[in-house]
């Protein structure tokens, strides 16, 4: 083992060395970490003891011996006891900004009955002044002990008065008392929208109070953002802590407006924001924000603007998505298309003669497919050097969607933790699909950088589920999916550090234990790379790091 310098500081040192101007400080660590068992993701050096650190960055990594004759008698020596260290994860498509202030604002419906969300709606219903909206979020329709969809009349029961809106997990597909479709002017004898469907009762036409995709814009329009800039700092504050706590040192929002942009930067201000954020924007701000003169990568290594974001079809746990193949149990349902090719191309062209990253939500091979078409048109036509178009999910490829993922350098986000998490509703799409599907084998053998992304709220984003659910394909209940798309665990740790670095043009600032690289890791309680596979999920996160500081310490 040898230590590594920055290569570009030392030259800078050396060069400026002859003359004695400057102090030589900044080659003075302000912390050790030793005793360490490392694992870098650095090809050059994978494995180390020891990391010095200075100004928020990696100064030197290497064996103790090598790292420890650098402290100076102001360096802080923290022995870690054989514990072990990763580079901090990162969540390359997660909701931070909107599930935070579901935290603030909405009643968490991930509870294990219709009957305990009925009691926590009924609880927050009685606070709320008439006329206003009753917000539910988390909601999981395969998870209670029901067995069965909350319906309207179970809202009904809940919440007679005021209009009720509990939205799924998954963010697509939300649920309404019959107050909310009286005052959105919603019947059962409205037409489902393009893009969207208002779930109806086989028997009775009635509305059973699913609205999907599309659907929702109809009464979300009913829906006035009473949210304040403070709702919106706390949500974040809340929402880091939460991650920092879990080993997330970066993430990806994959959804953001001005308004998310400036709890950010709150948060930031008021020393809460506890992870570095790319914040995707939603295409219906892009205007705006090309006339400020943004594009993506304008910010810091705290908030940065990052891809435009733009939709093709719906959800893989609301079973939205739009696949080539009828969902299974059925023999016409496809799922959803919410953009035709020609809004996408016309959408995506404008972010990308703009300057921007694009990351086009896709999950269905229809929709990749799809969705490849318009960014192979975009290169045809005006060709970027480095576009690193994103593919938000990607979840159902075939051998020639990898092919052309690969040709044109696309990067996909798959959903990390699904086979684990949602393994029950893994046979609304059969055993035969599943093989295709979160296709993080096929990804890598081709030569892909996907990334880690719990897609939160859709998922848990504990990142010790996302490893276990990628090497076991395993779910809870001990059902195997798609076992050919198992990766190994050092493949998953650097999927979920140095390729979400990559899909954000950052892969030479963080995303693994190098010299010069941003201070951000991870210890853990145990060593992934040695546990049982089916017990990943387990390892304690004890402490993380942020720019050469603790975000979290268990
Ligand atoms: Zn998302």
């Amino acid at each position: 083992m040898h230590t590594r310098f920055n290569p570009t500081r030392r030259e800078f040192l050396g060069s400026v060395a002859a003359f004695s101007i400057f102090p030589l400080e900044i080659e003075k660590p302000e912390l050790i970490l030793y005793n360490a068992n490392i694992f870098t993701v650095d090809d050059t050096q994978p494995r180390a003891q020891a990391v010095a650190i200075s100004h928020g960055r990696f100064l030197a990594v290497g064996s103790n011996d090598d790292v420890l004759h650098l402290a100076t008698a102001a360096t802080k020596k923290l022995d870690l006891a054989g514990k072990t260290v990763l580079p901090g994860f990162n969540d390359a498509h997660c909701h931070p900004a909107s599930s935070g202030l579901d935290m603030v604002v909405t009643v968490d419906c991930d509870l294990p009955s219709i009957a305990a969300i009925q009691a926590a709606l009924r609880e927050r219903a009685a606070k709320t002044p008439p006329g206003q909206w009753v917000y539910g979020s988390k909601y999981d329709d395969t998870k209670g002990a029901e067995g069965r969809m909350l319906s309207r009349s179970d809202l009904d029961a809940a919440v007679p008065d005021h209009p009720a809106a509990v939205q799924h997990r998954g963010g697509h597909t939300t649920f309404y008392n019959s107050a909310a479709f009286r005052l959105a002017g919603v019947d059962e004898k409205t037409p489902d929208p393009t893009g969207g469907k208002f779930d109806r009762d086989p028997a009775t036409d009635k509305l059973t109070g699913r609205a999907a995709d599309a659907a929702n814009a109809l009464l979300e329009k009913h829906q006035p953002d009473t949210a304040t800039r403070e709702n919106r700092r706390e949500g974040v504050k809340r929402i880091s802590k939460a991650m920092a706590r879990a080993g997330i040192t970066s993430v990806g929002d994959a959804g953001d407006g001005p308004e998310d942009l400036l709890a950010y930067q709150d948060a930031r201000e008021a020393g809460e924001l506890l992870f570095r954020v790319y914040c995707l924007i939603r295409f219906q701000h892009l205007d705006r924000m090309i006339a400020a003169g943004l594009r993506t990568g304008l910010g810091d290594d705290f908030v940065r603007i990052g891809a435009c974001k733009l939709f093709a079809d719906g959800s893989i746990s609301e079973r939205t998505a739009r696949l080539s193949k009828p969902y299974e149990g059925t023999t016409d349902y496809f799922g959803l298309l919410v953009a035709t090719e020609e809004e996408q191309y016309q959408r995506s062209r404008k972010a990308h003669l703009a300057g921007w990253q694009i990351g086009t939500h896709a999950n269905g091979d229809v929709a990749i497919d799809q969705t490849l078409r318009v960014y192979e048109r975009l290169q045809r036509e005006s060709p970027h050097n480095d576009p690193r178009f994103r593919l938000e999910h990607c979840t159902q490829i075939n051998d020639s969607l990898v092919a052309r993922i690969r040709a044109i350098g696309a990067i996909p986000t798959p959903f990390s933790s699904y086979v684990y998490f949602h393994g029950e509703k893994m046979h609304f799409y059969g055993a035969e699909r599943l093989k295709n599907m979160f296709a993080m084998r096929s990804f890598l053998d081709a030569g892909i950088r996907p990334t880690q992304a719990s897609d939160y709220t859709a998922s848990p984003f504990e990142p010790m589920m996302a490893l276990q659910s990628q090497v076991t394909r395993t779910d809870t209940k001990g059902n195997v999916w798609g076992a050919n798309q198992r990766i190994s665990i050092e493949e998953a740790v650097r999927v979920g550090t140095l390729n979400g670095a990559y899909a954000t043009y950052e892969e030479n600032s963080k995303g693994s234990i190098s010299p010069g690289k941003l201070a951000d890791l991870v210890v853990l309680g145990r060593d992934p790379l040695r546990e049982n596979p089916s017990t990943l999920v387990t390892i304690p996160v004890e402490r993380t790091m942020l720019g050469g500081r603790w975000s979290f310490e268990s």
